[in-house]
């Protein structure tokens, strides 16, 4: 497979795209990133790397951590995990509150902010400092030491979370938060604030494509039953509720963020990042999501095969 022609093939697709929608705005801080942006990198499980467009510029990877966040807590709980947070697609927005009270403070699936805050708070259970060991395991599975927080953006969302704030409340009020509602927001907003490119975002997701091992040093993350349990929660649940059109257009497990960025999984083959600020309605990269169709066509990469 030539990935270097099909990546430019998606750049082509992608970059008329990259006006339509809109960035997010609603973490004001966001609303400053320019729009007219799109890079793609795809790294195959031995390591090899391609790239187009502005595979190297870092952006707030958002809701693209909920991957990594919940391969920890994944990690550290096990099946326990699934007694706190469901597997179910939501079919609403991923910052909605109204399931929460008909499901008795259980989040639906942890990809969702509800659910992603009981993921974070068992990561503030096991870690003194979880945010740092968040950042940490990013760093490590992707080579690049010197990924970090943006501290402007993650101020910016605690200072306009009052949804996210409330959902921990309630979360708290059913006795599915164990840690302090404070420590768990700060770390959720942290760790949304950090700031990757796509070929640093598709290097950090190749254990996922791995059977659940880092392929650069042969580090085992998930067992390889736990792996195909993500990669089937990422298909149903990744792109907010659009996940199933995303599975009709696409057909591969993926994890999306209100950055623009998106993380698709080829299981046994690569993983490949997109991203491009401007967003539909769900909160999906319009340019992102087309790149992917369009790649899914040309390679025709897919887990219904
Ligand atoms: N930090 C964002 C929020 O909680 C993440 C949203 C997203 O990327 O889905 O609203």
């Amino acid at each position: 497979m030539d990935y270097q022609r099909v990546l430019d093939e998606m750049l082509h697709v992608a970059t008329p795209l990259t006006h339509q929608g809109a960035v997010a705005d609603y973490i004001p801080e966001l609303a400053r990133v320019a729009s007219g942006q799109f890079g793609v990198a795809l790294c195959l499980v031995d390591g090899t790397t391609f790239s187009a467009g502005a595979a190297d510029t870092r952006f707030s990877i958002q809701s693209v951590s909920k991957l990594f966040t919940l391969s920890l807590a994944y990690r550290l709980e096990g099946d326990a995990l699934w007694r706190r947070v469901g597997r179910e697609p939501s079919g609403t927005p991923f910052n909605s509150l109204v399931q929460l009270e008909i499901d008795h403070g259980i989040p639906r699936n942890p990809f969702v902010n509800a659910g992603a805050l009981v993921v974070t708070d068992t990561l503030c259970s096991h870690y003194a400092h979880p945010s740092l060991a968040i950042l940490d395991f990013l760093r490590e599975i992707s080579g690049a030491g010197d990924v970090n927080f943006n501290s402007a953006v993650a101020e910016s969302e605690a200072g306009h979370g009052h949804r996210n704030a409330a959902m921990a409340h309630f979360i708290k009020s059913f006795g599915n938060l164990a840690t302090d509602v404070d420590a768990v927001l700060q770390t959720y907003f942290q760790h949304c604030s950090i700031e990757m490119s796509c070929v640093e975002l598709a290097r950090a997701a190749l254990f996922v494509a791995n059977h659940g091992v880092v392929p650069h040093g042969g580090k085992a993350i998930l067992t390889p039953l736990a792996t195909r349990r993500l990669n089937a929660i990422l298909l149903t649940c990744g792109t907010y509720n659009a996940a199933g059109d995303f599975a009709f257009k696409v057909g591969l497990p993926a994890k999306s963020g209100v950055g623009g960025g998106i993380v698709a999984i080829v299981p046994g083959q690569l993983a490949i990042c997109v991203w491009s600020p401007t967003l539909d309605e769900y909160g999906n990269s319009v340019a992102g999501v087309a790149a992917l169709e369009h790649f899914s066509a040309l390679t025709a990469h897919s887990v219904f095969q």
